[in-house]
């Protein structure tokens, strides 16, 4: 380290050694080779550059923390996933949430498995097939087998996670119940989550002979389409997401 070899720094109160406002202690020195003093109000107005300085490198700092709280905000459009279906659509532009021509289905609202809306109409043909024939067996049971999720965009998923990193606490955990836009079976419109209860509950005991299988231990309403499952039986269950390795993309 570089230790100021001047010894005669005269320190008065109000002032700051010189050494500390200029540091390289080399060109005034060599402007002041007379052996001219320096000048109060010109250590002053070094004091206010210094001031200056400092106050100014605080506020670009607290703007980098505000910024960075602000990304961290899992809704906050941070992710845009473009290509695709996904290109036009609000949440793909970074315009916030996800709308029905992403496949949105708020909270406790469910389709009926005709329904024109993207979540049913872009699921994969013989998926929606096997609902519908499901919902017609469903129905003479006094049952109404209706879509809670259907086919999302990638951009959808992304927003999902995001929001399930939030909630469970860590991207760990939240991948034990959301896929990634890459992995999940509901952006390639293989996977629908049955709603009410008592339909994913009426097609957990049902859904074989129409090829419509539980994946999930721990989703009572997620089905996919297993064509074998009509004469074998549907497969066992994952426990969970991470054990599928399907989702290990
Ligand atoms: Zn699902």
């Amino acid at each position: 380290m570089d230790t100021p070899t001047r010894t005669t720094t005269s320190l008065r109160p109000g002032t700051a050694p010189e050494w500390i406002l200029d540091p390289s202690g080399s060109t005034d020195r060599e402007q002041r080779a007379g052996g001219r003093p320096p000048r109060p109000r010109r250590r002053l107005f070094r004091l206010l550059v210094v001031l200056l300085m400092l106050v100014t490198i605080g506020a670009g700092a607290a703007a980098a923390v505000v910024t960075a709280a602000i990304a961290a905000r899992p809704d906050y459009p941070d992710t845009v996933v473009s290509g695709g279906t996904d290109a036009g659509s609000a949440v793909a532009r970074g315009g916030g949430r996800p709308t029905a021509e992403d496949g949105y289905i708020a909270d406790g609202d469910s389709l009926a498995v005709s329904d024109a809306a993207p979540a049913v109409a872009r699921l994969d043909p013989a998926l929606r097939e096997a609902l519908q024939q499901a919902h017609a067996a469903a129905a003479e049971d006094g049952v109404d087998l209706r879509v809670g999720g259907g086919w999302r965009s990638k951009a959808y998923q992304a927003w999902l996670l995001r929001d399930a990193v939030r909630t469970y606490g860590s991207a760990a955990e939240a991948a034990r119940w959301v896929g990634t836009p890459e992995t999940s079976l509901h952006v390639k419109g293989q996977a629908v989550d049955v709603s009410p209860y008592d339909a994913a509950d009426w097609l957990n005991r049902h859904g074989a002979q129409f090829g419509l299988c539980r994946t999930y231990d721990n989703e009572a309403w997620h089905f996919e389409l297993s064509p074998s499952a009509v004469d074998a039986g549907c497969p066992p269950m994952f426990r969970d997401p991470t054990e599928d390795p399907r989702m290990q993309g």
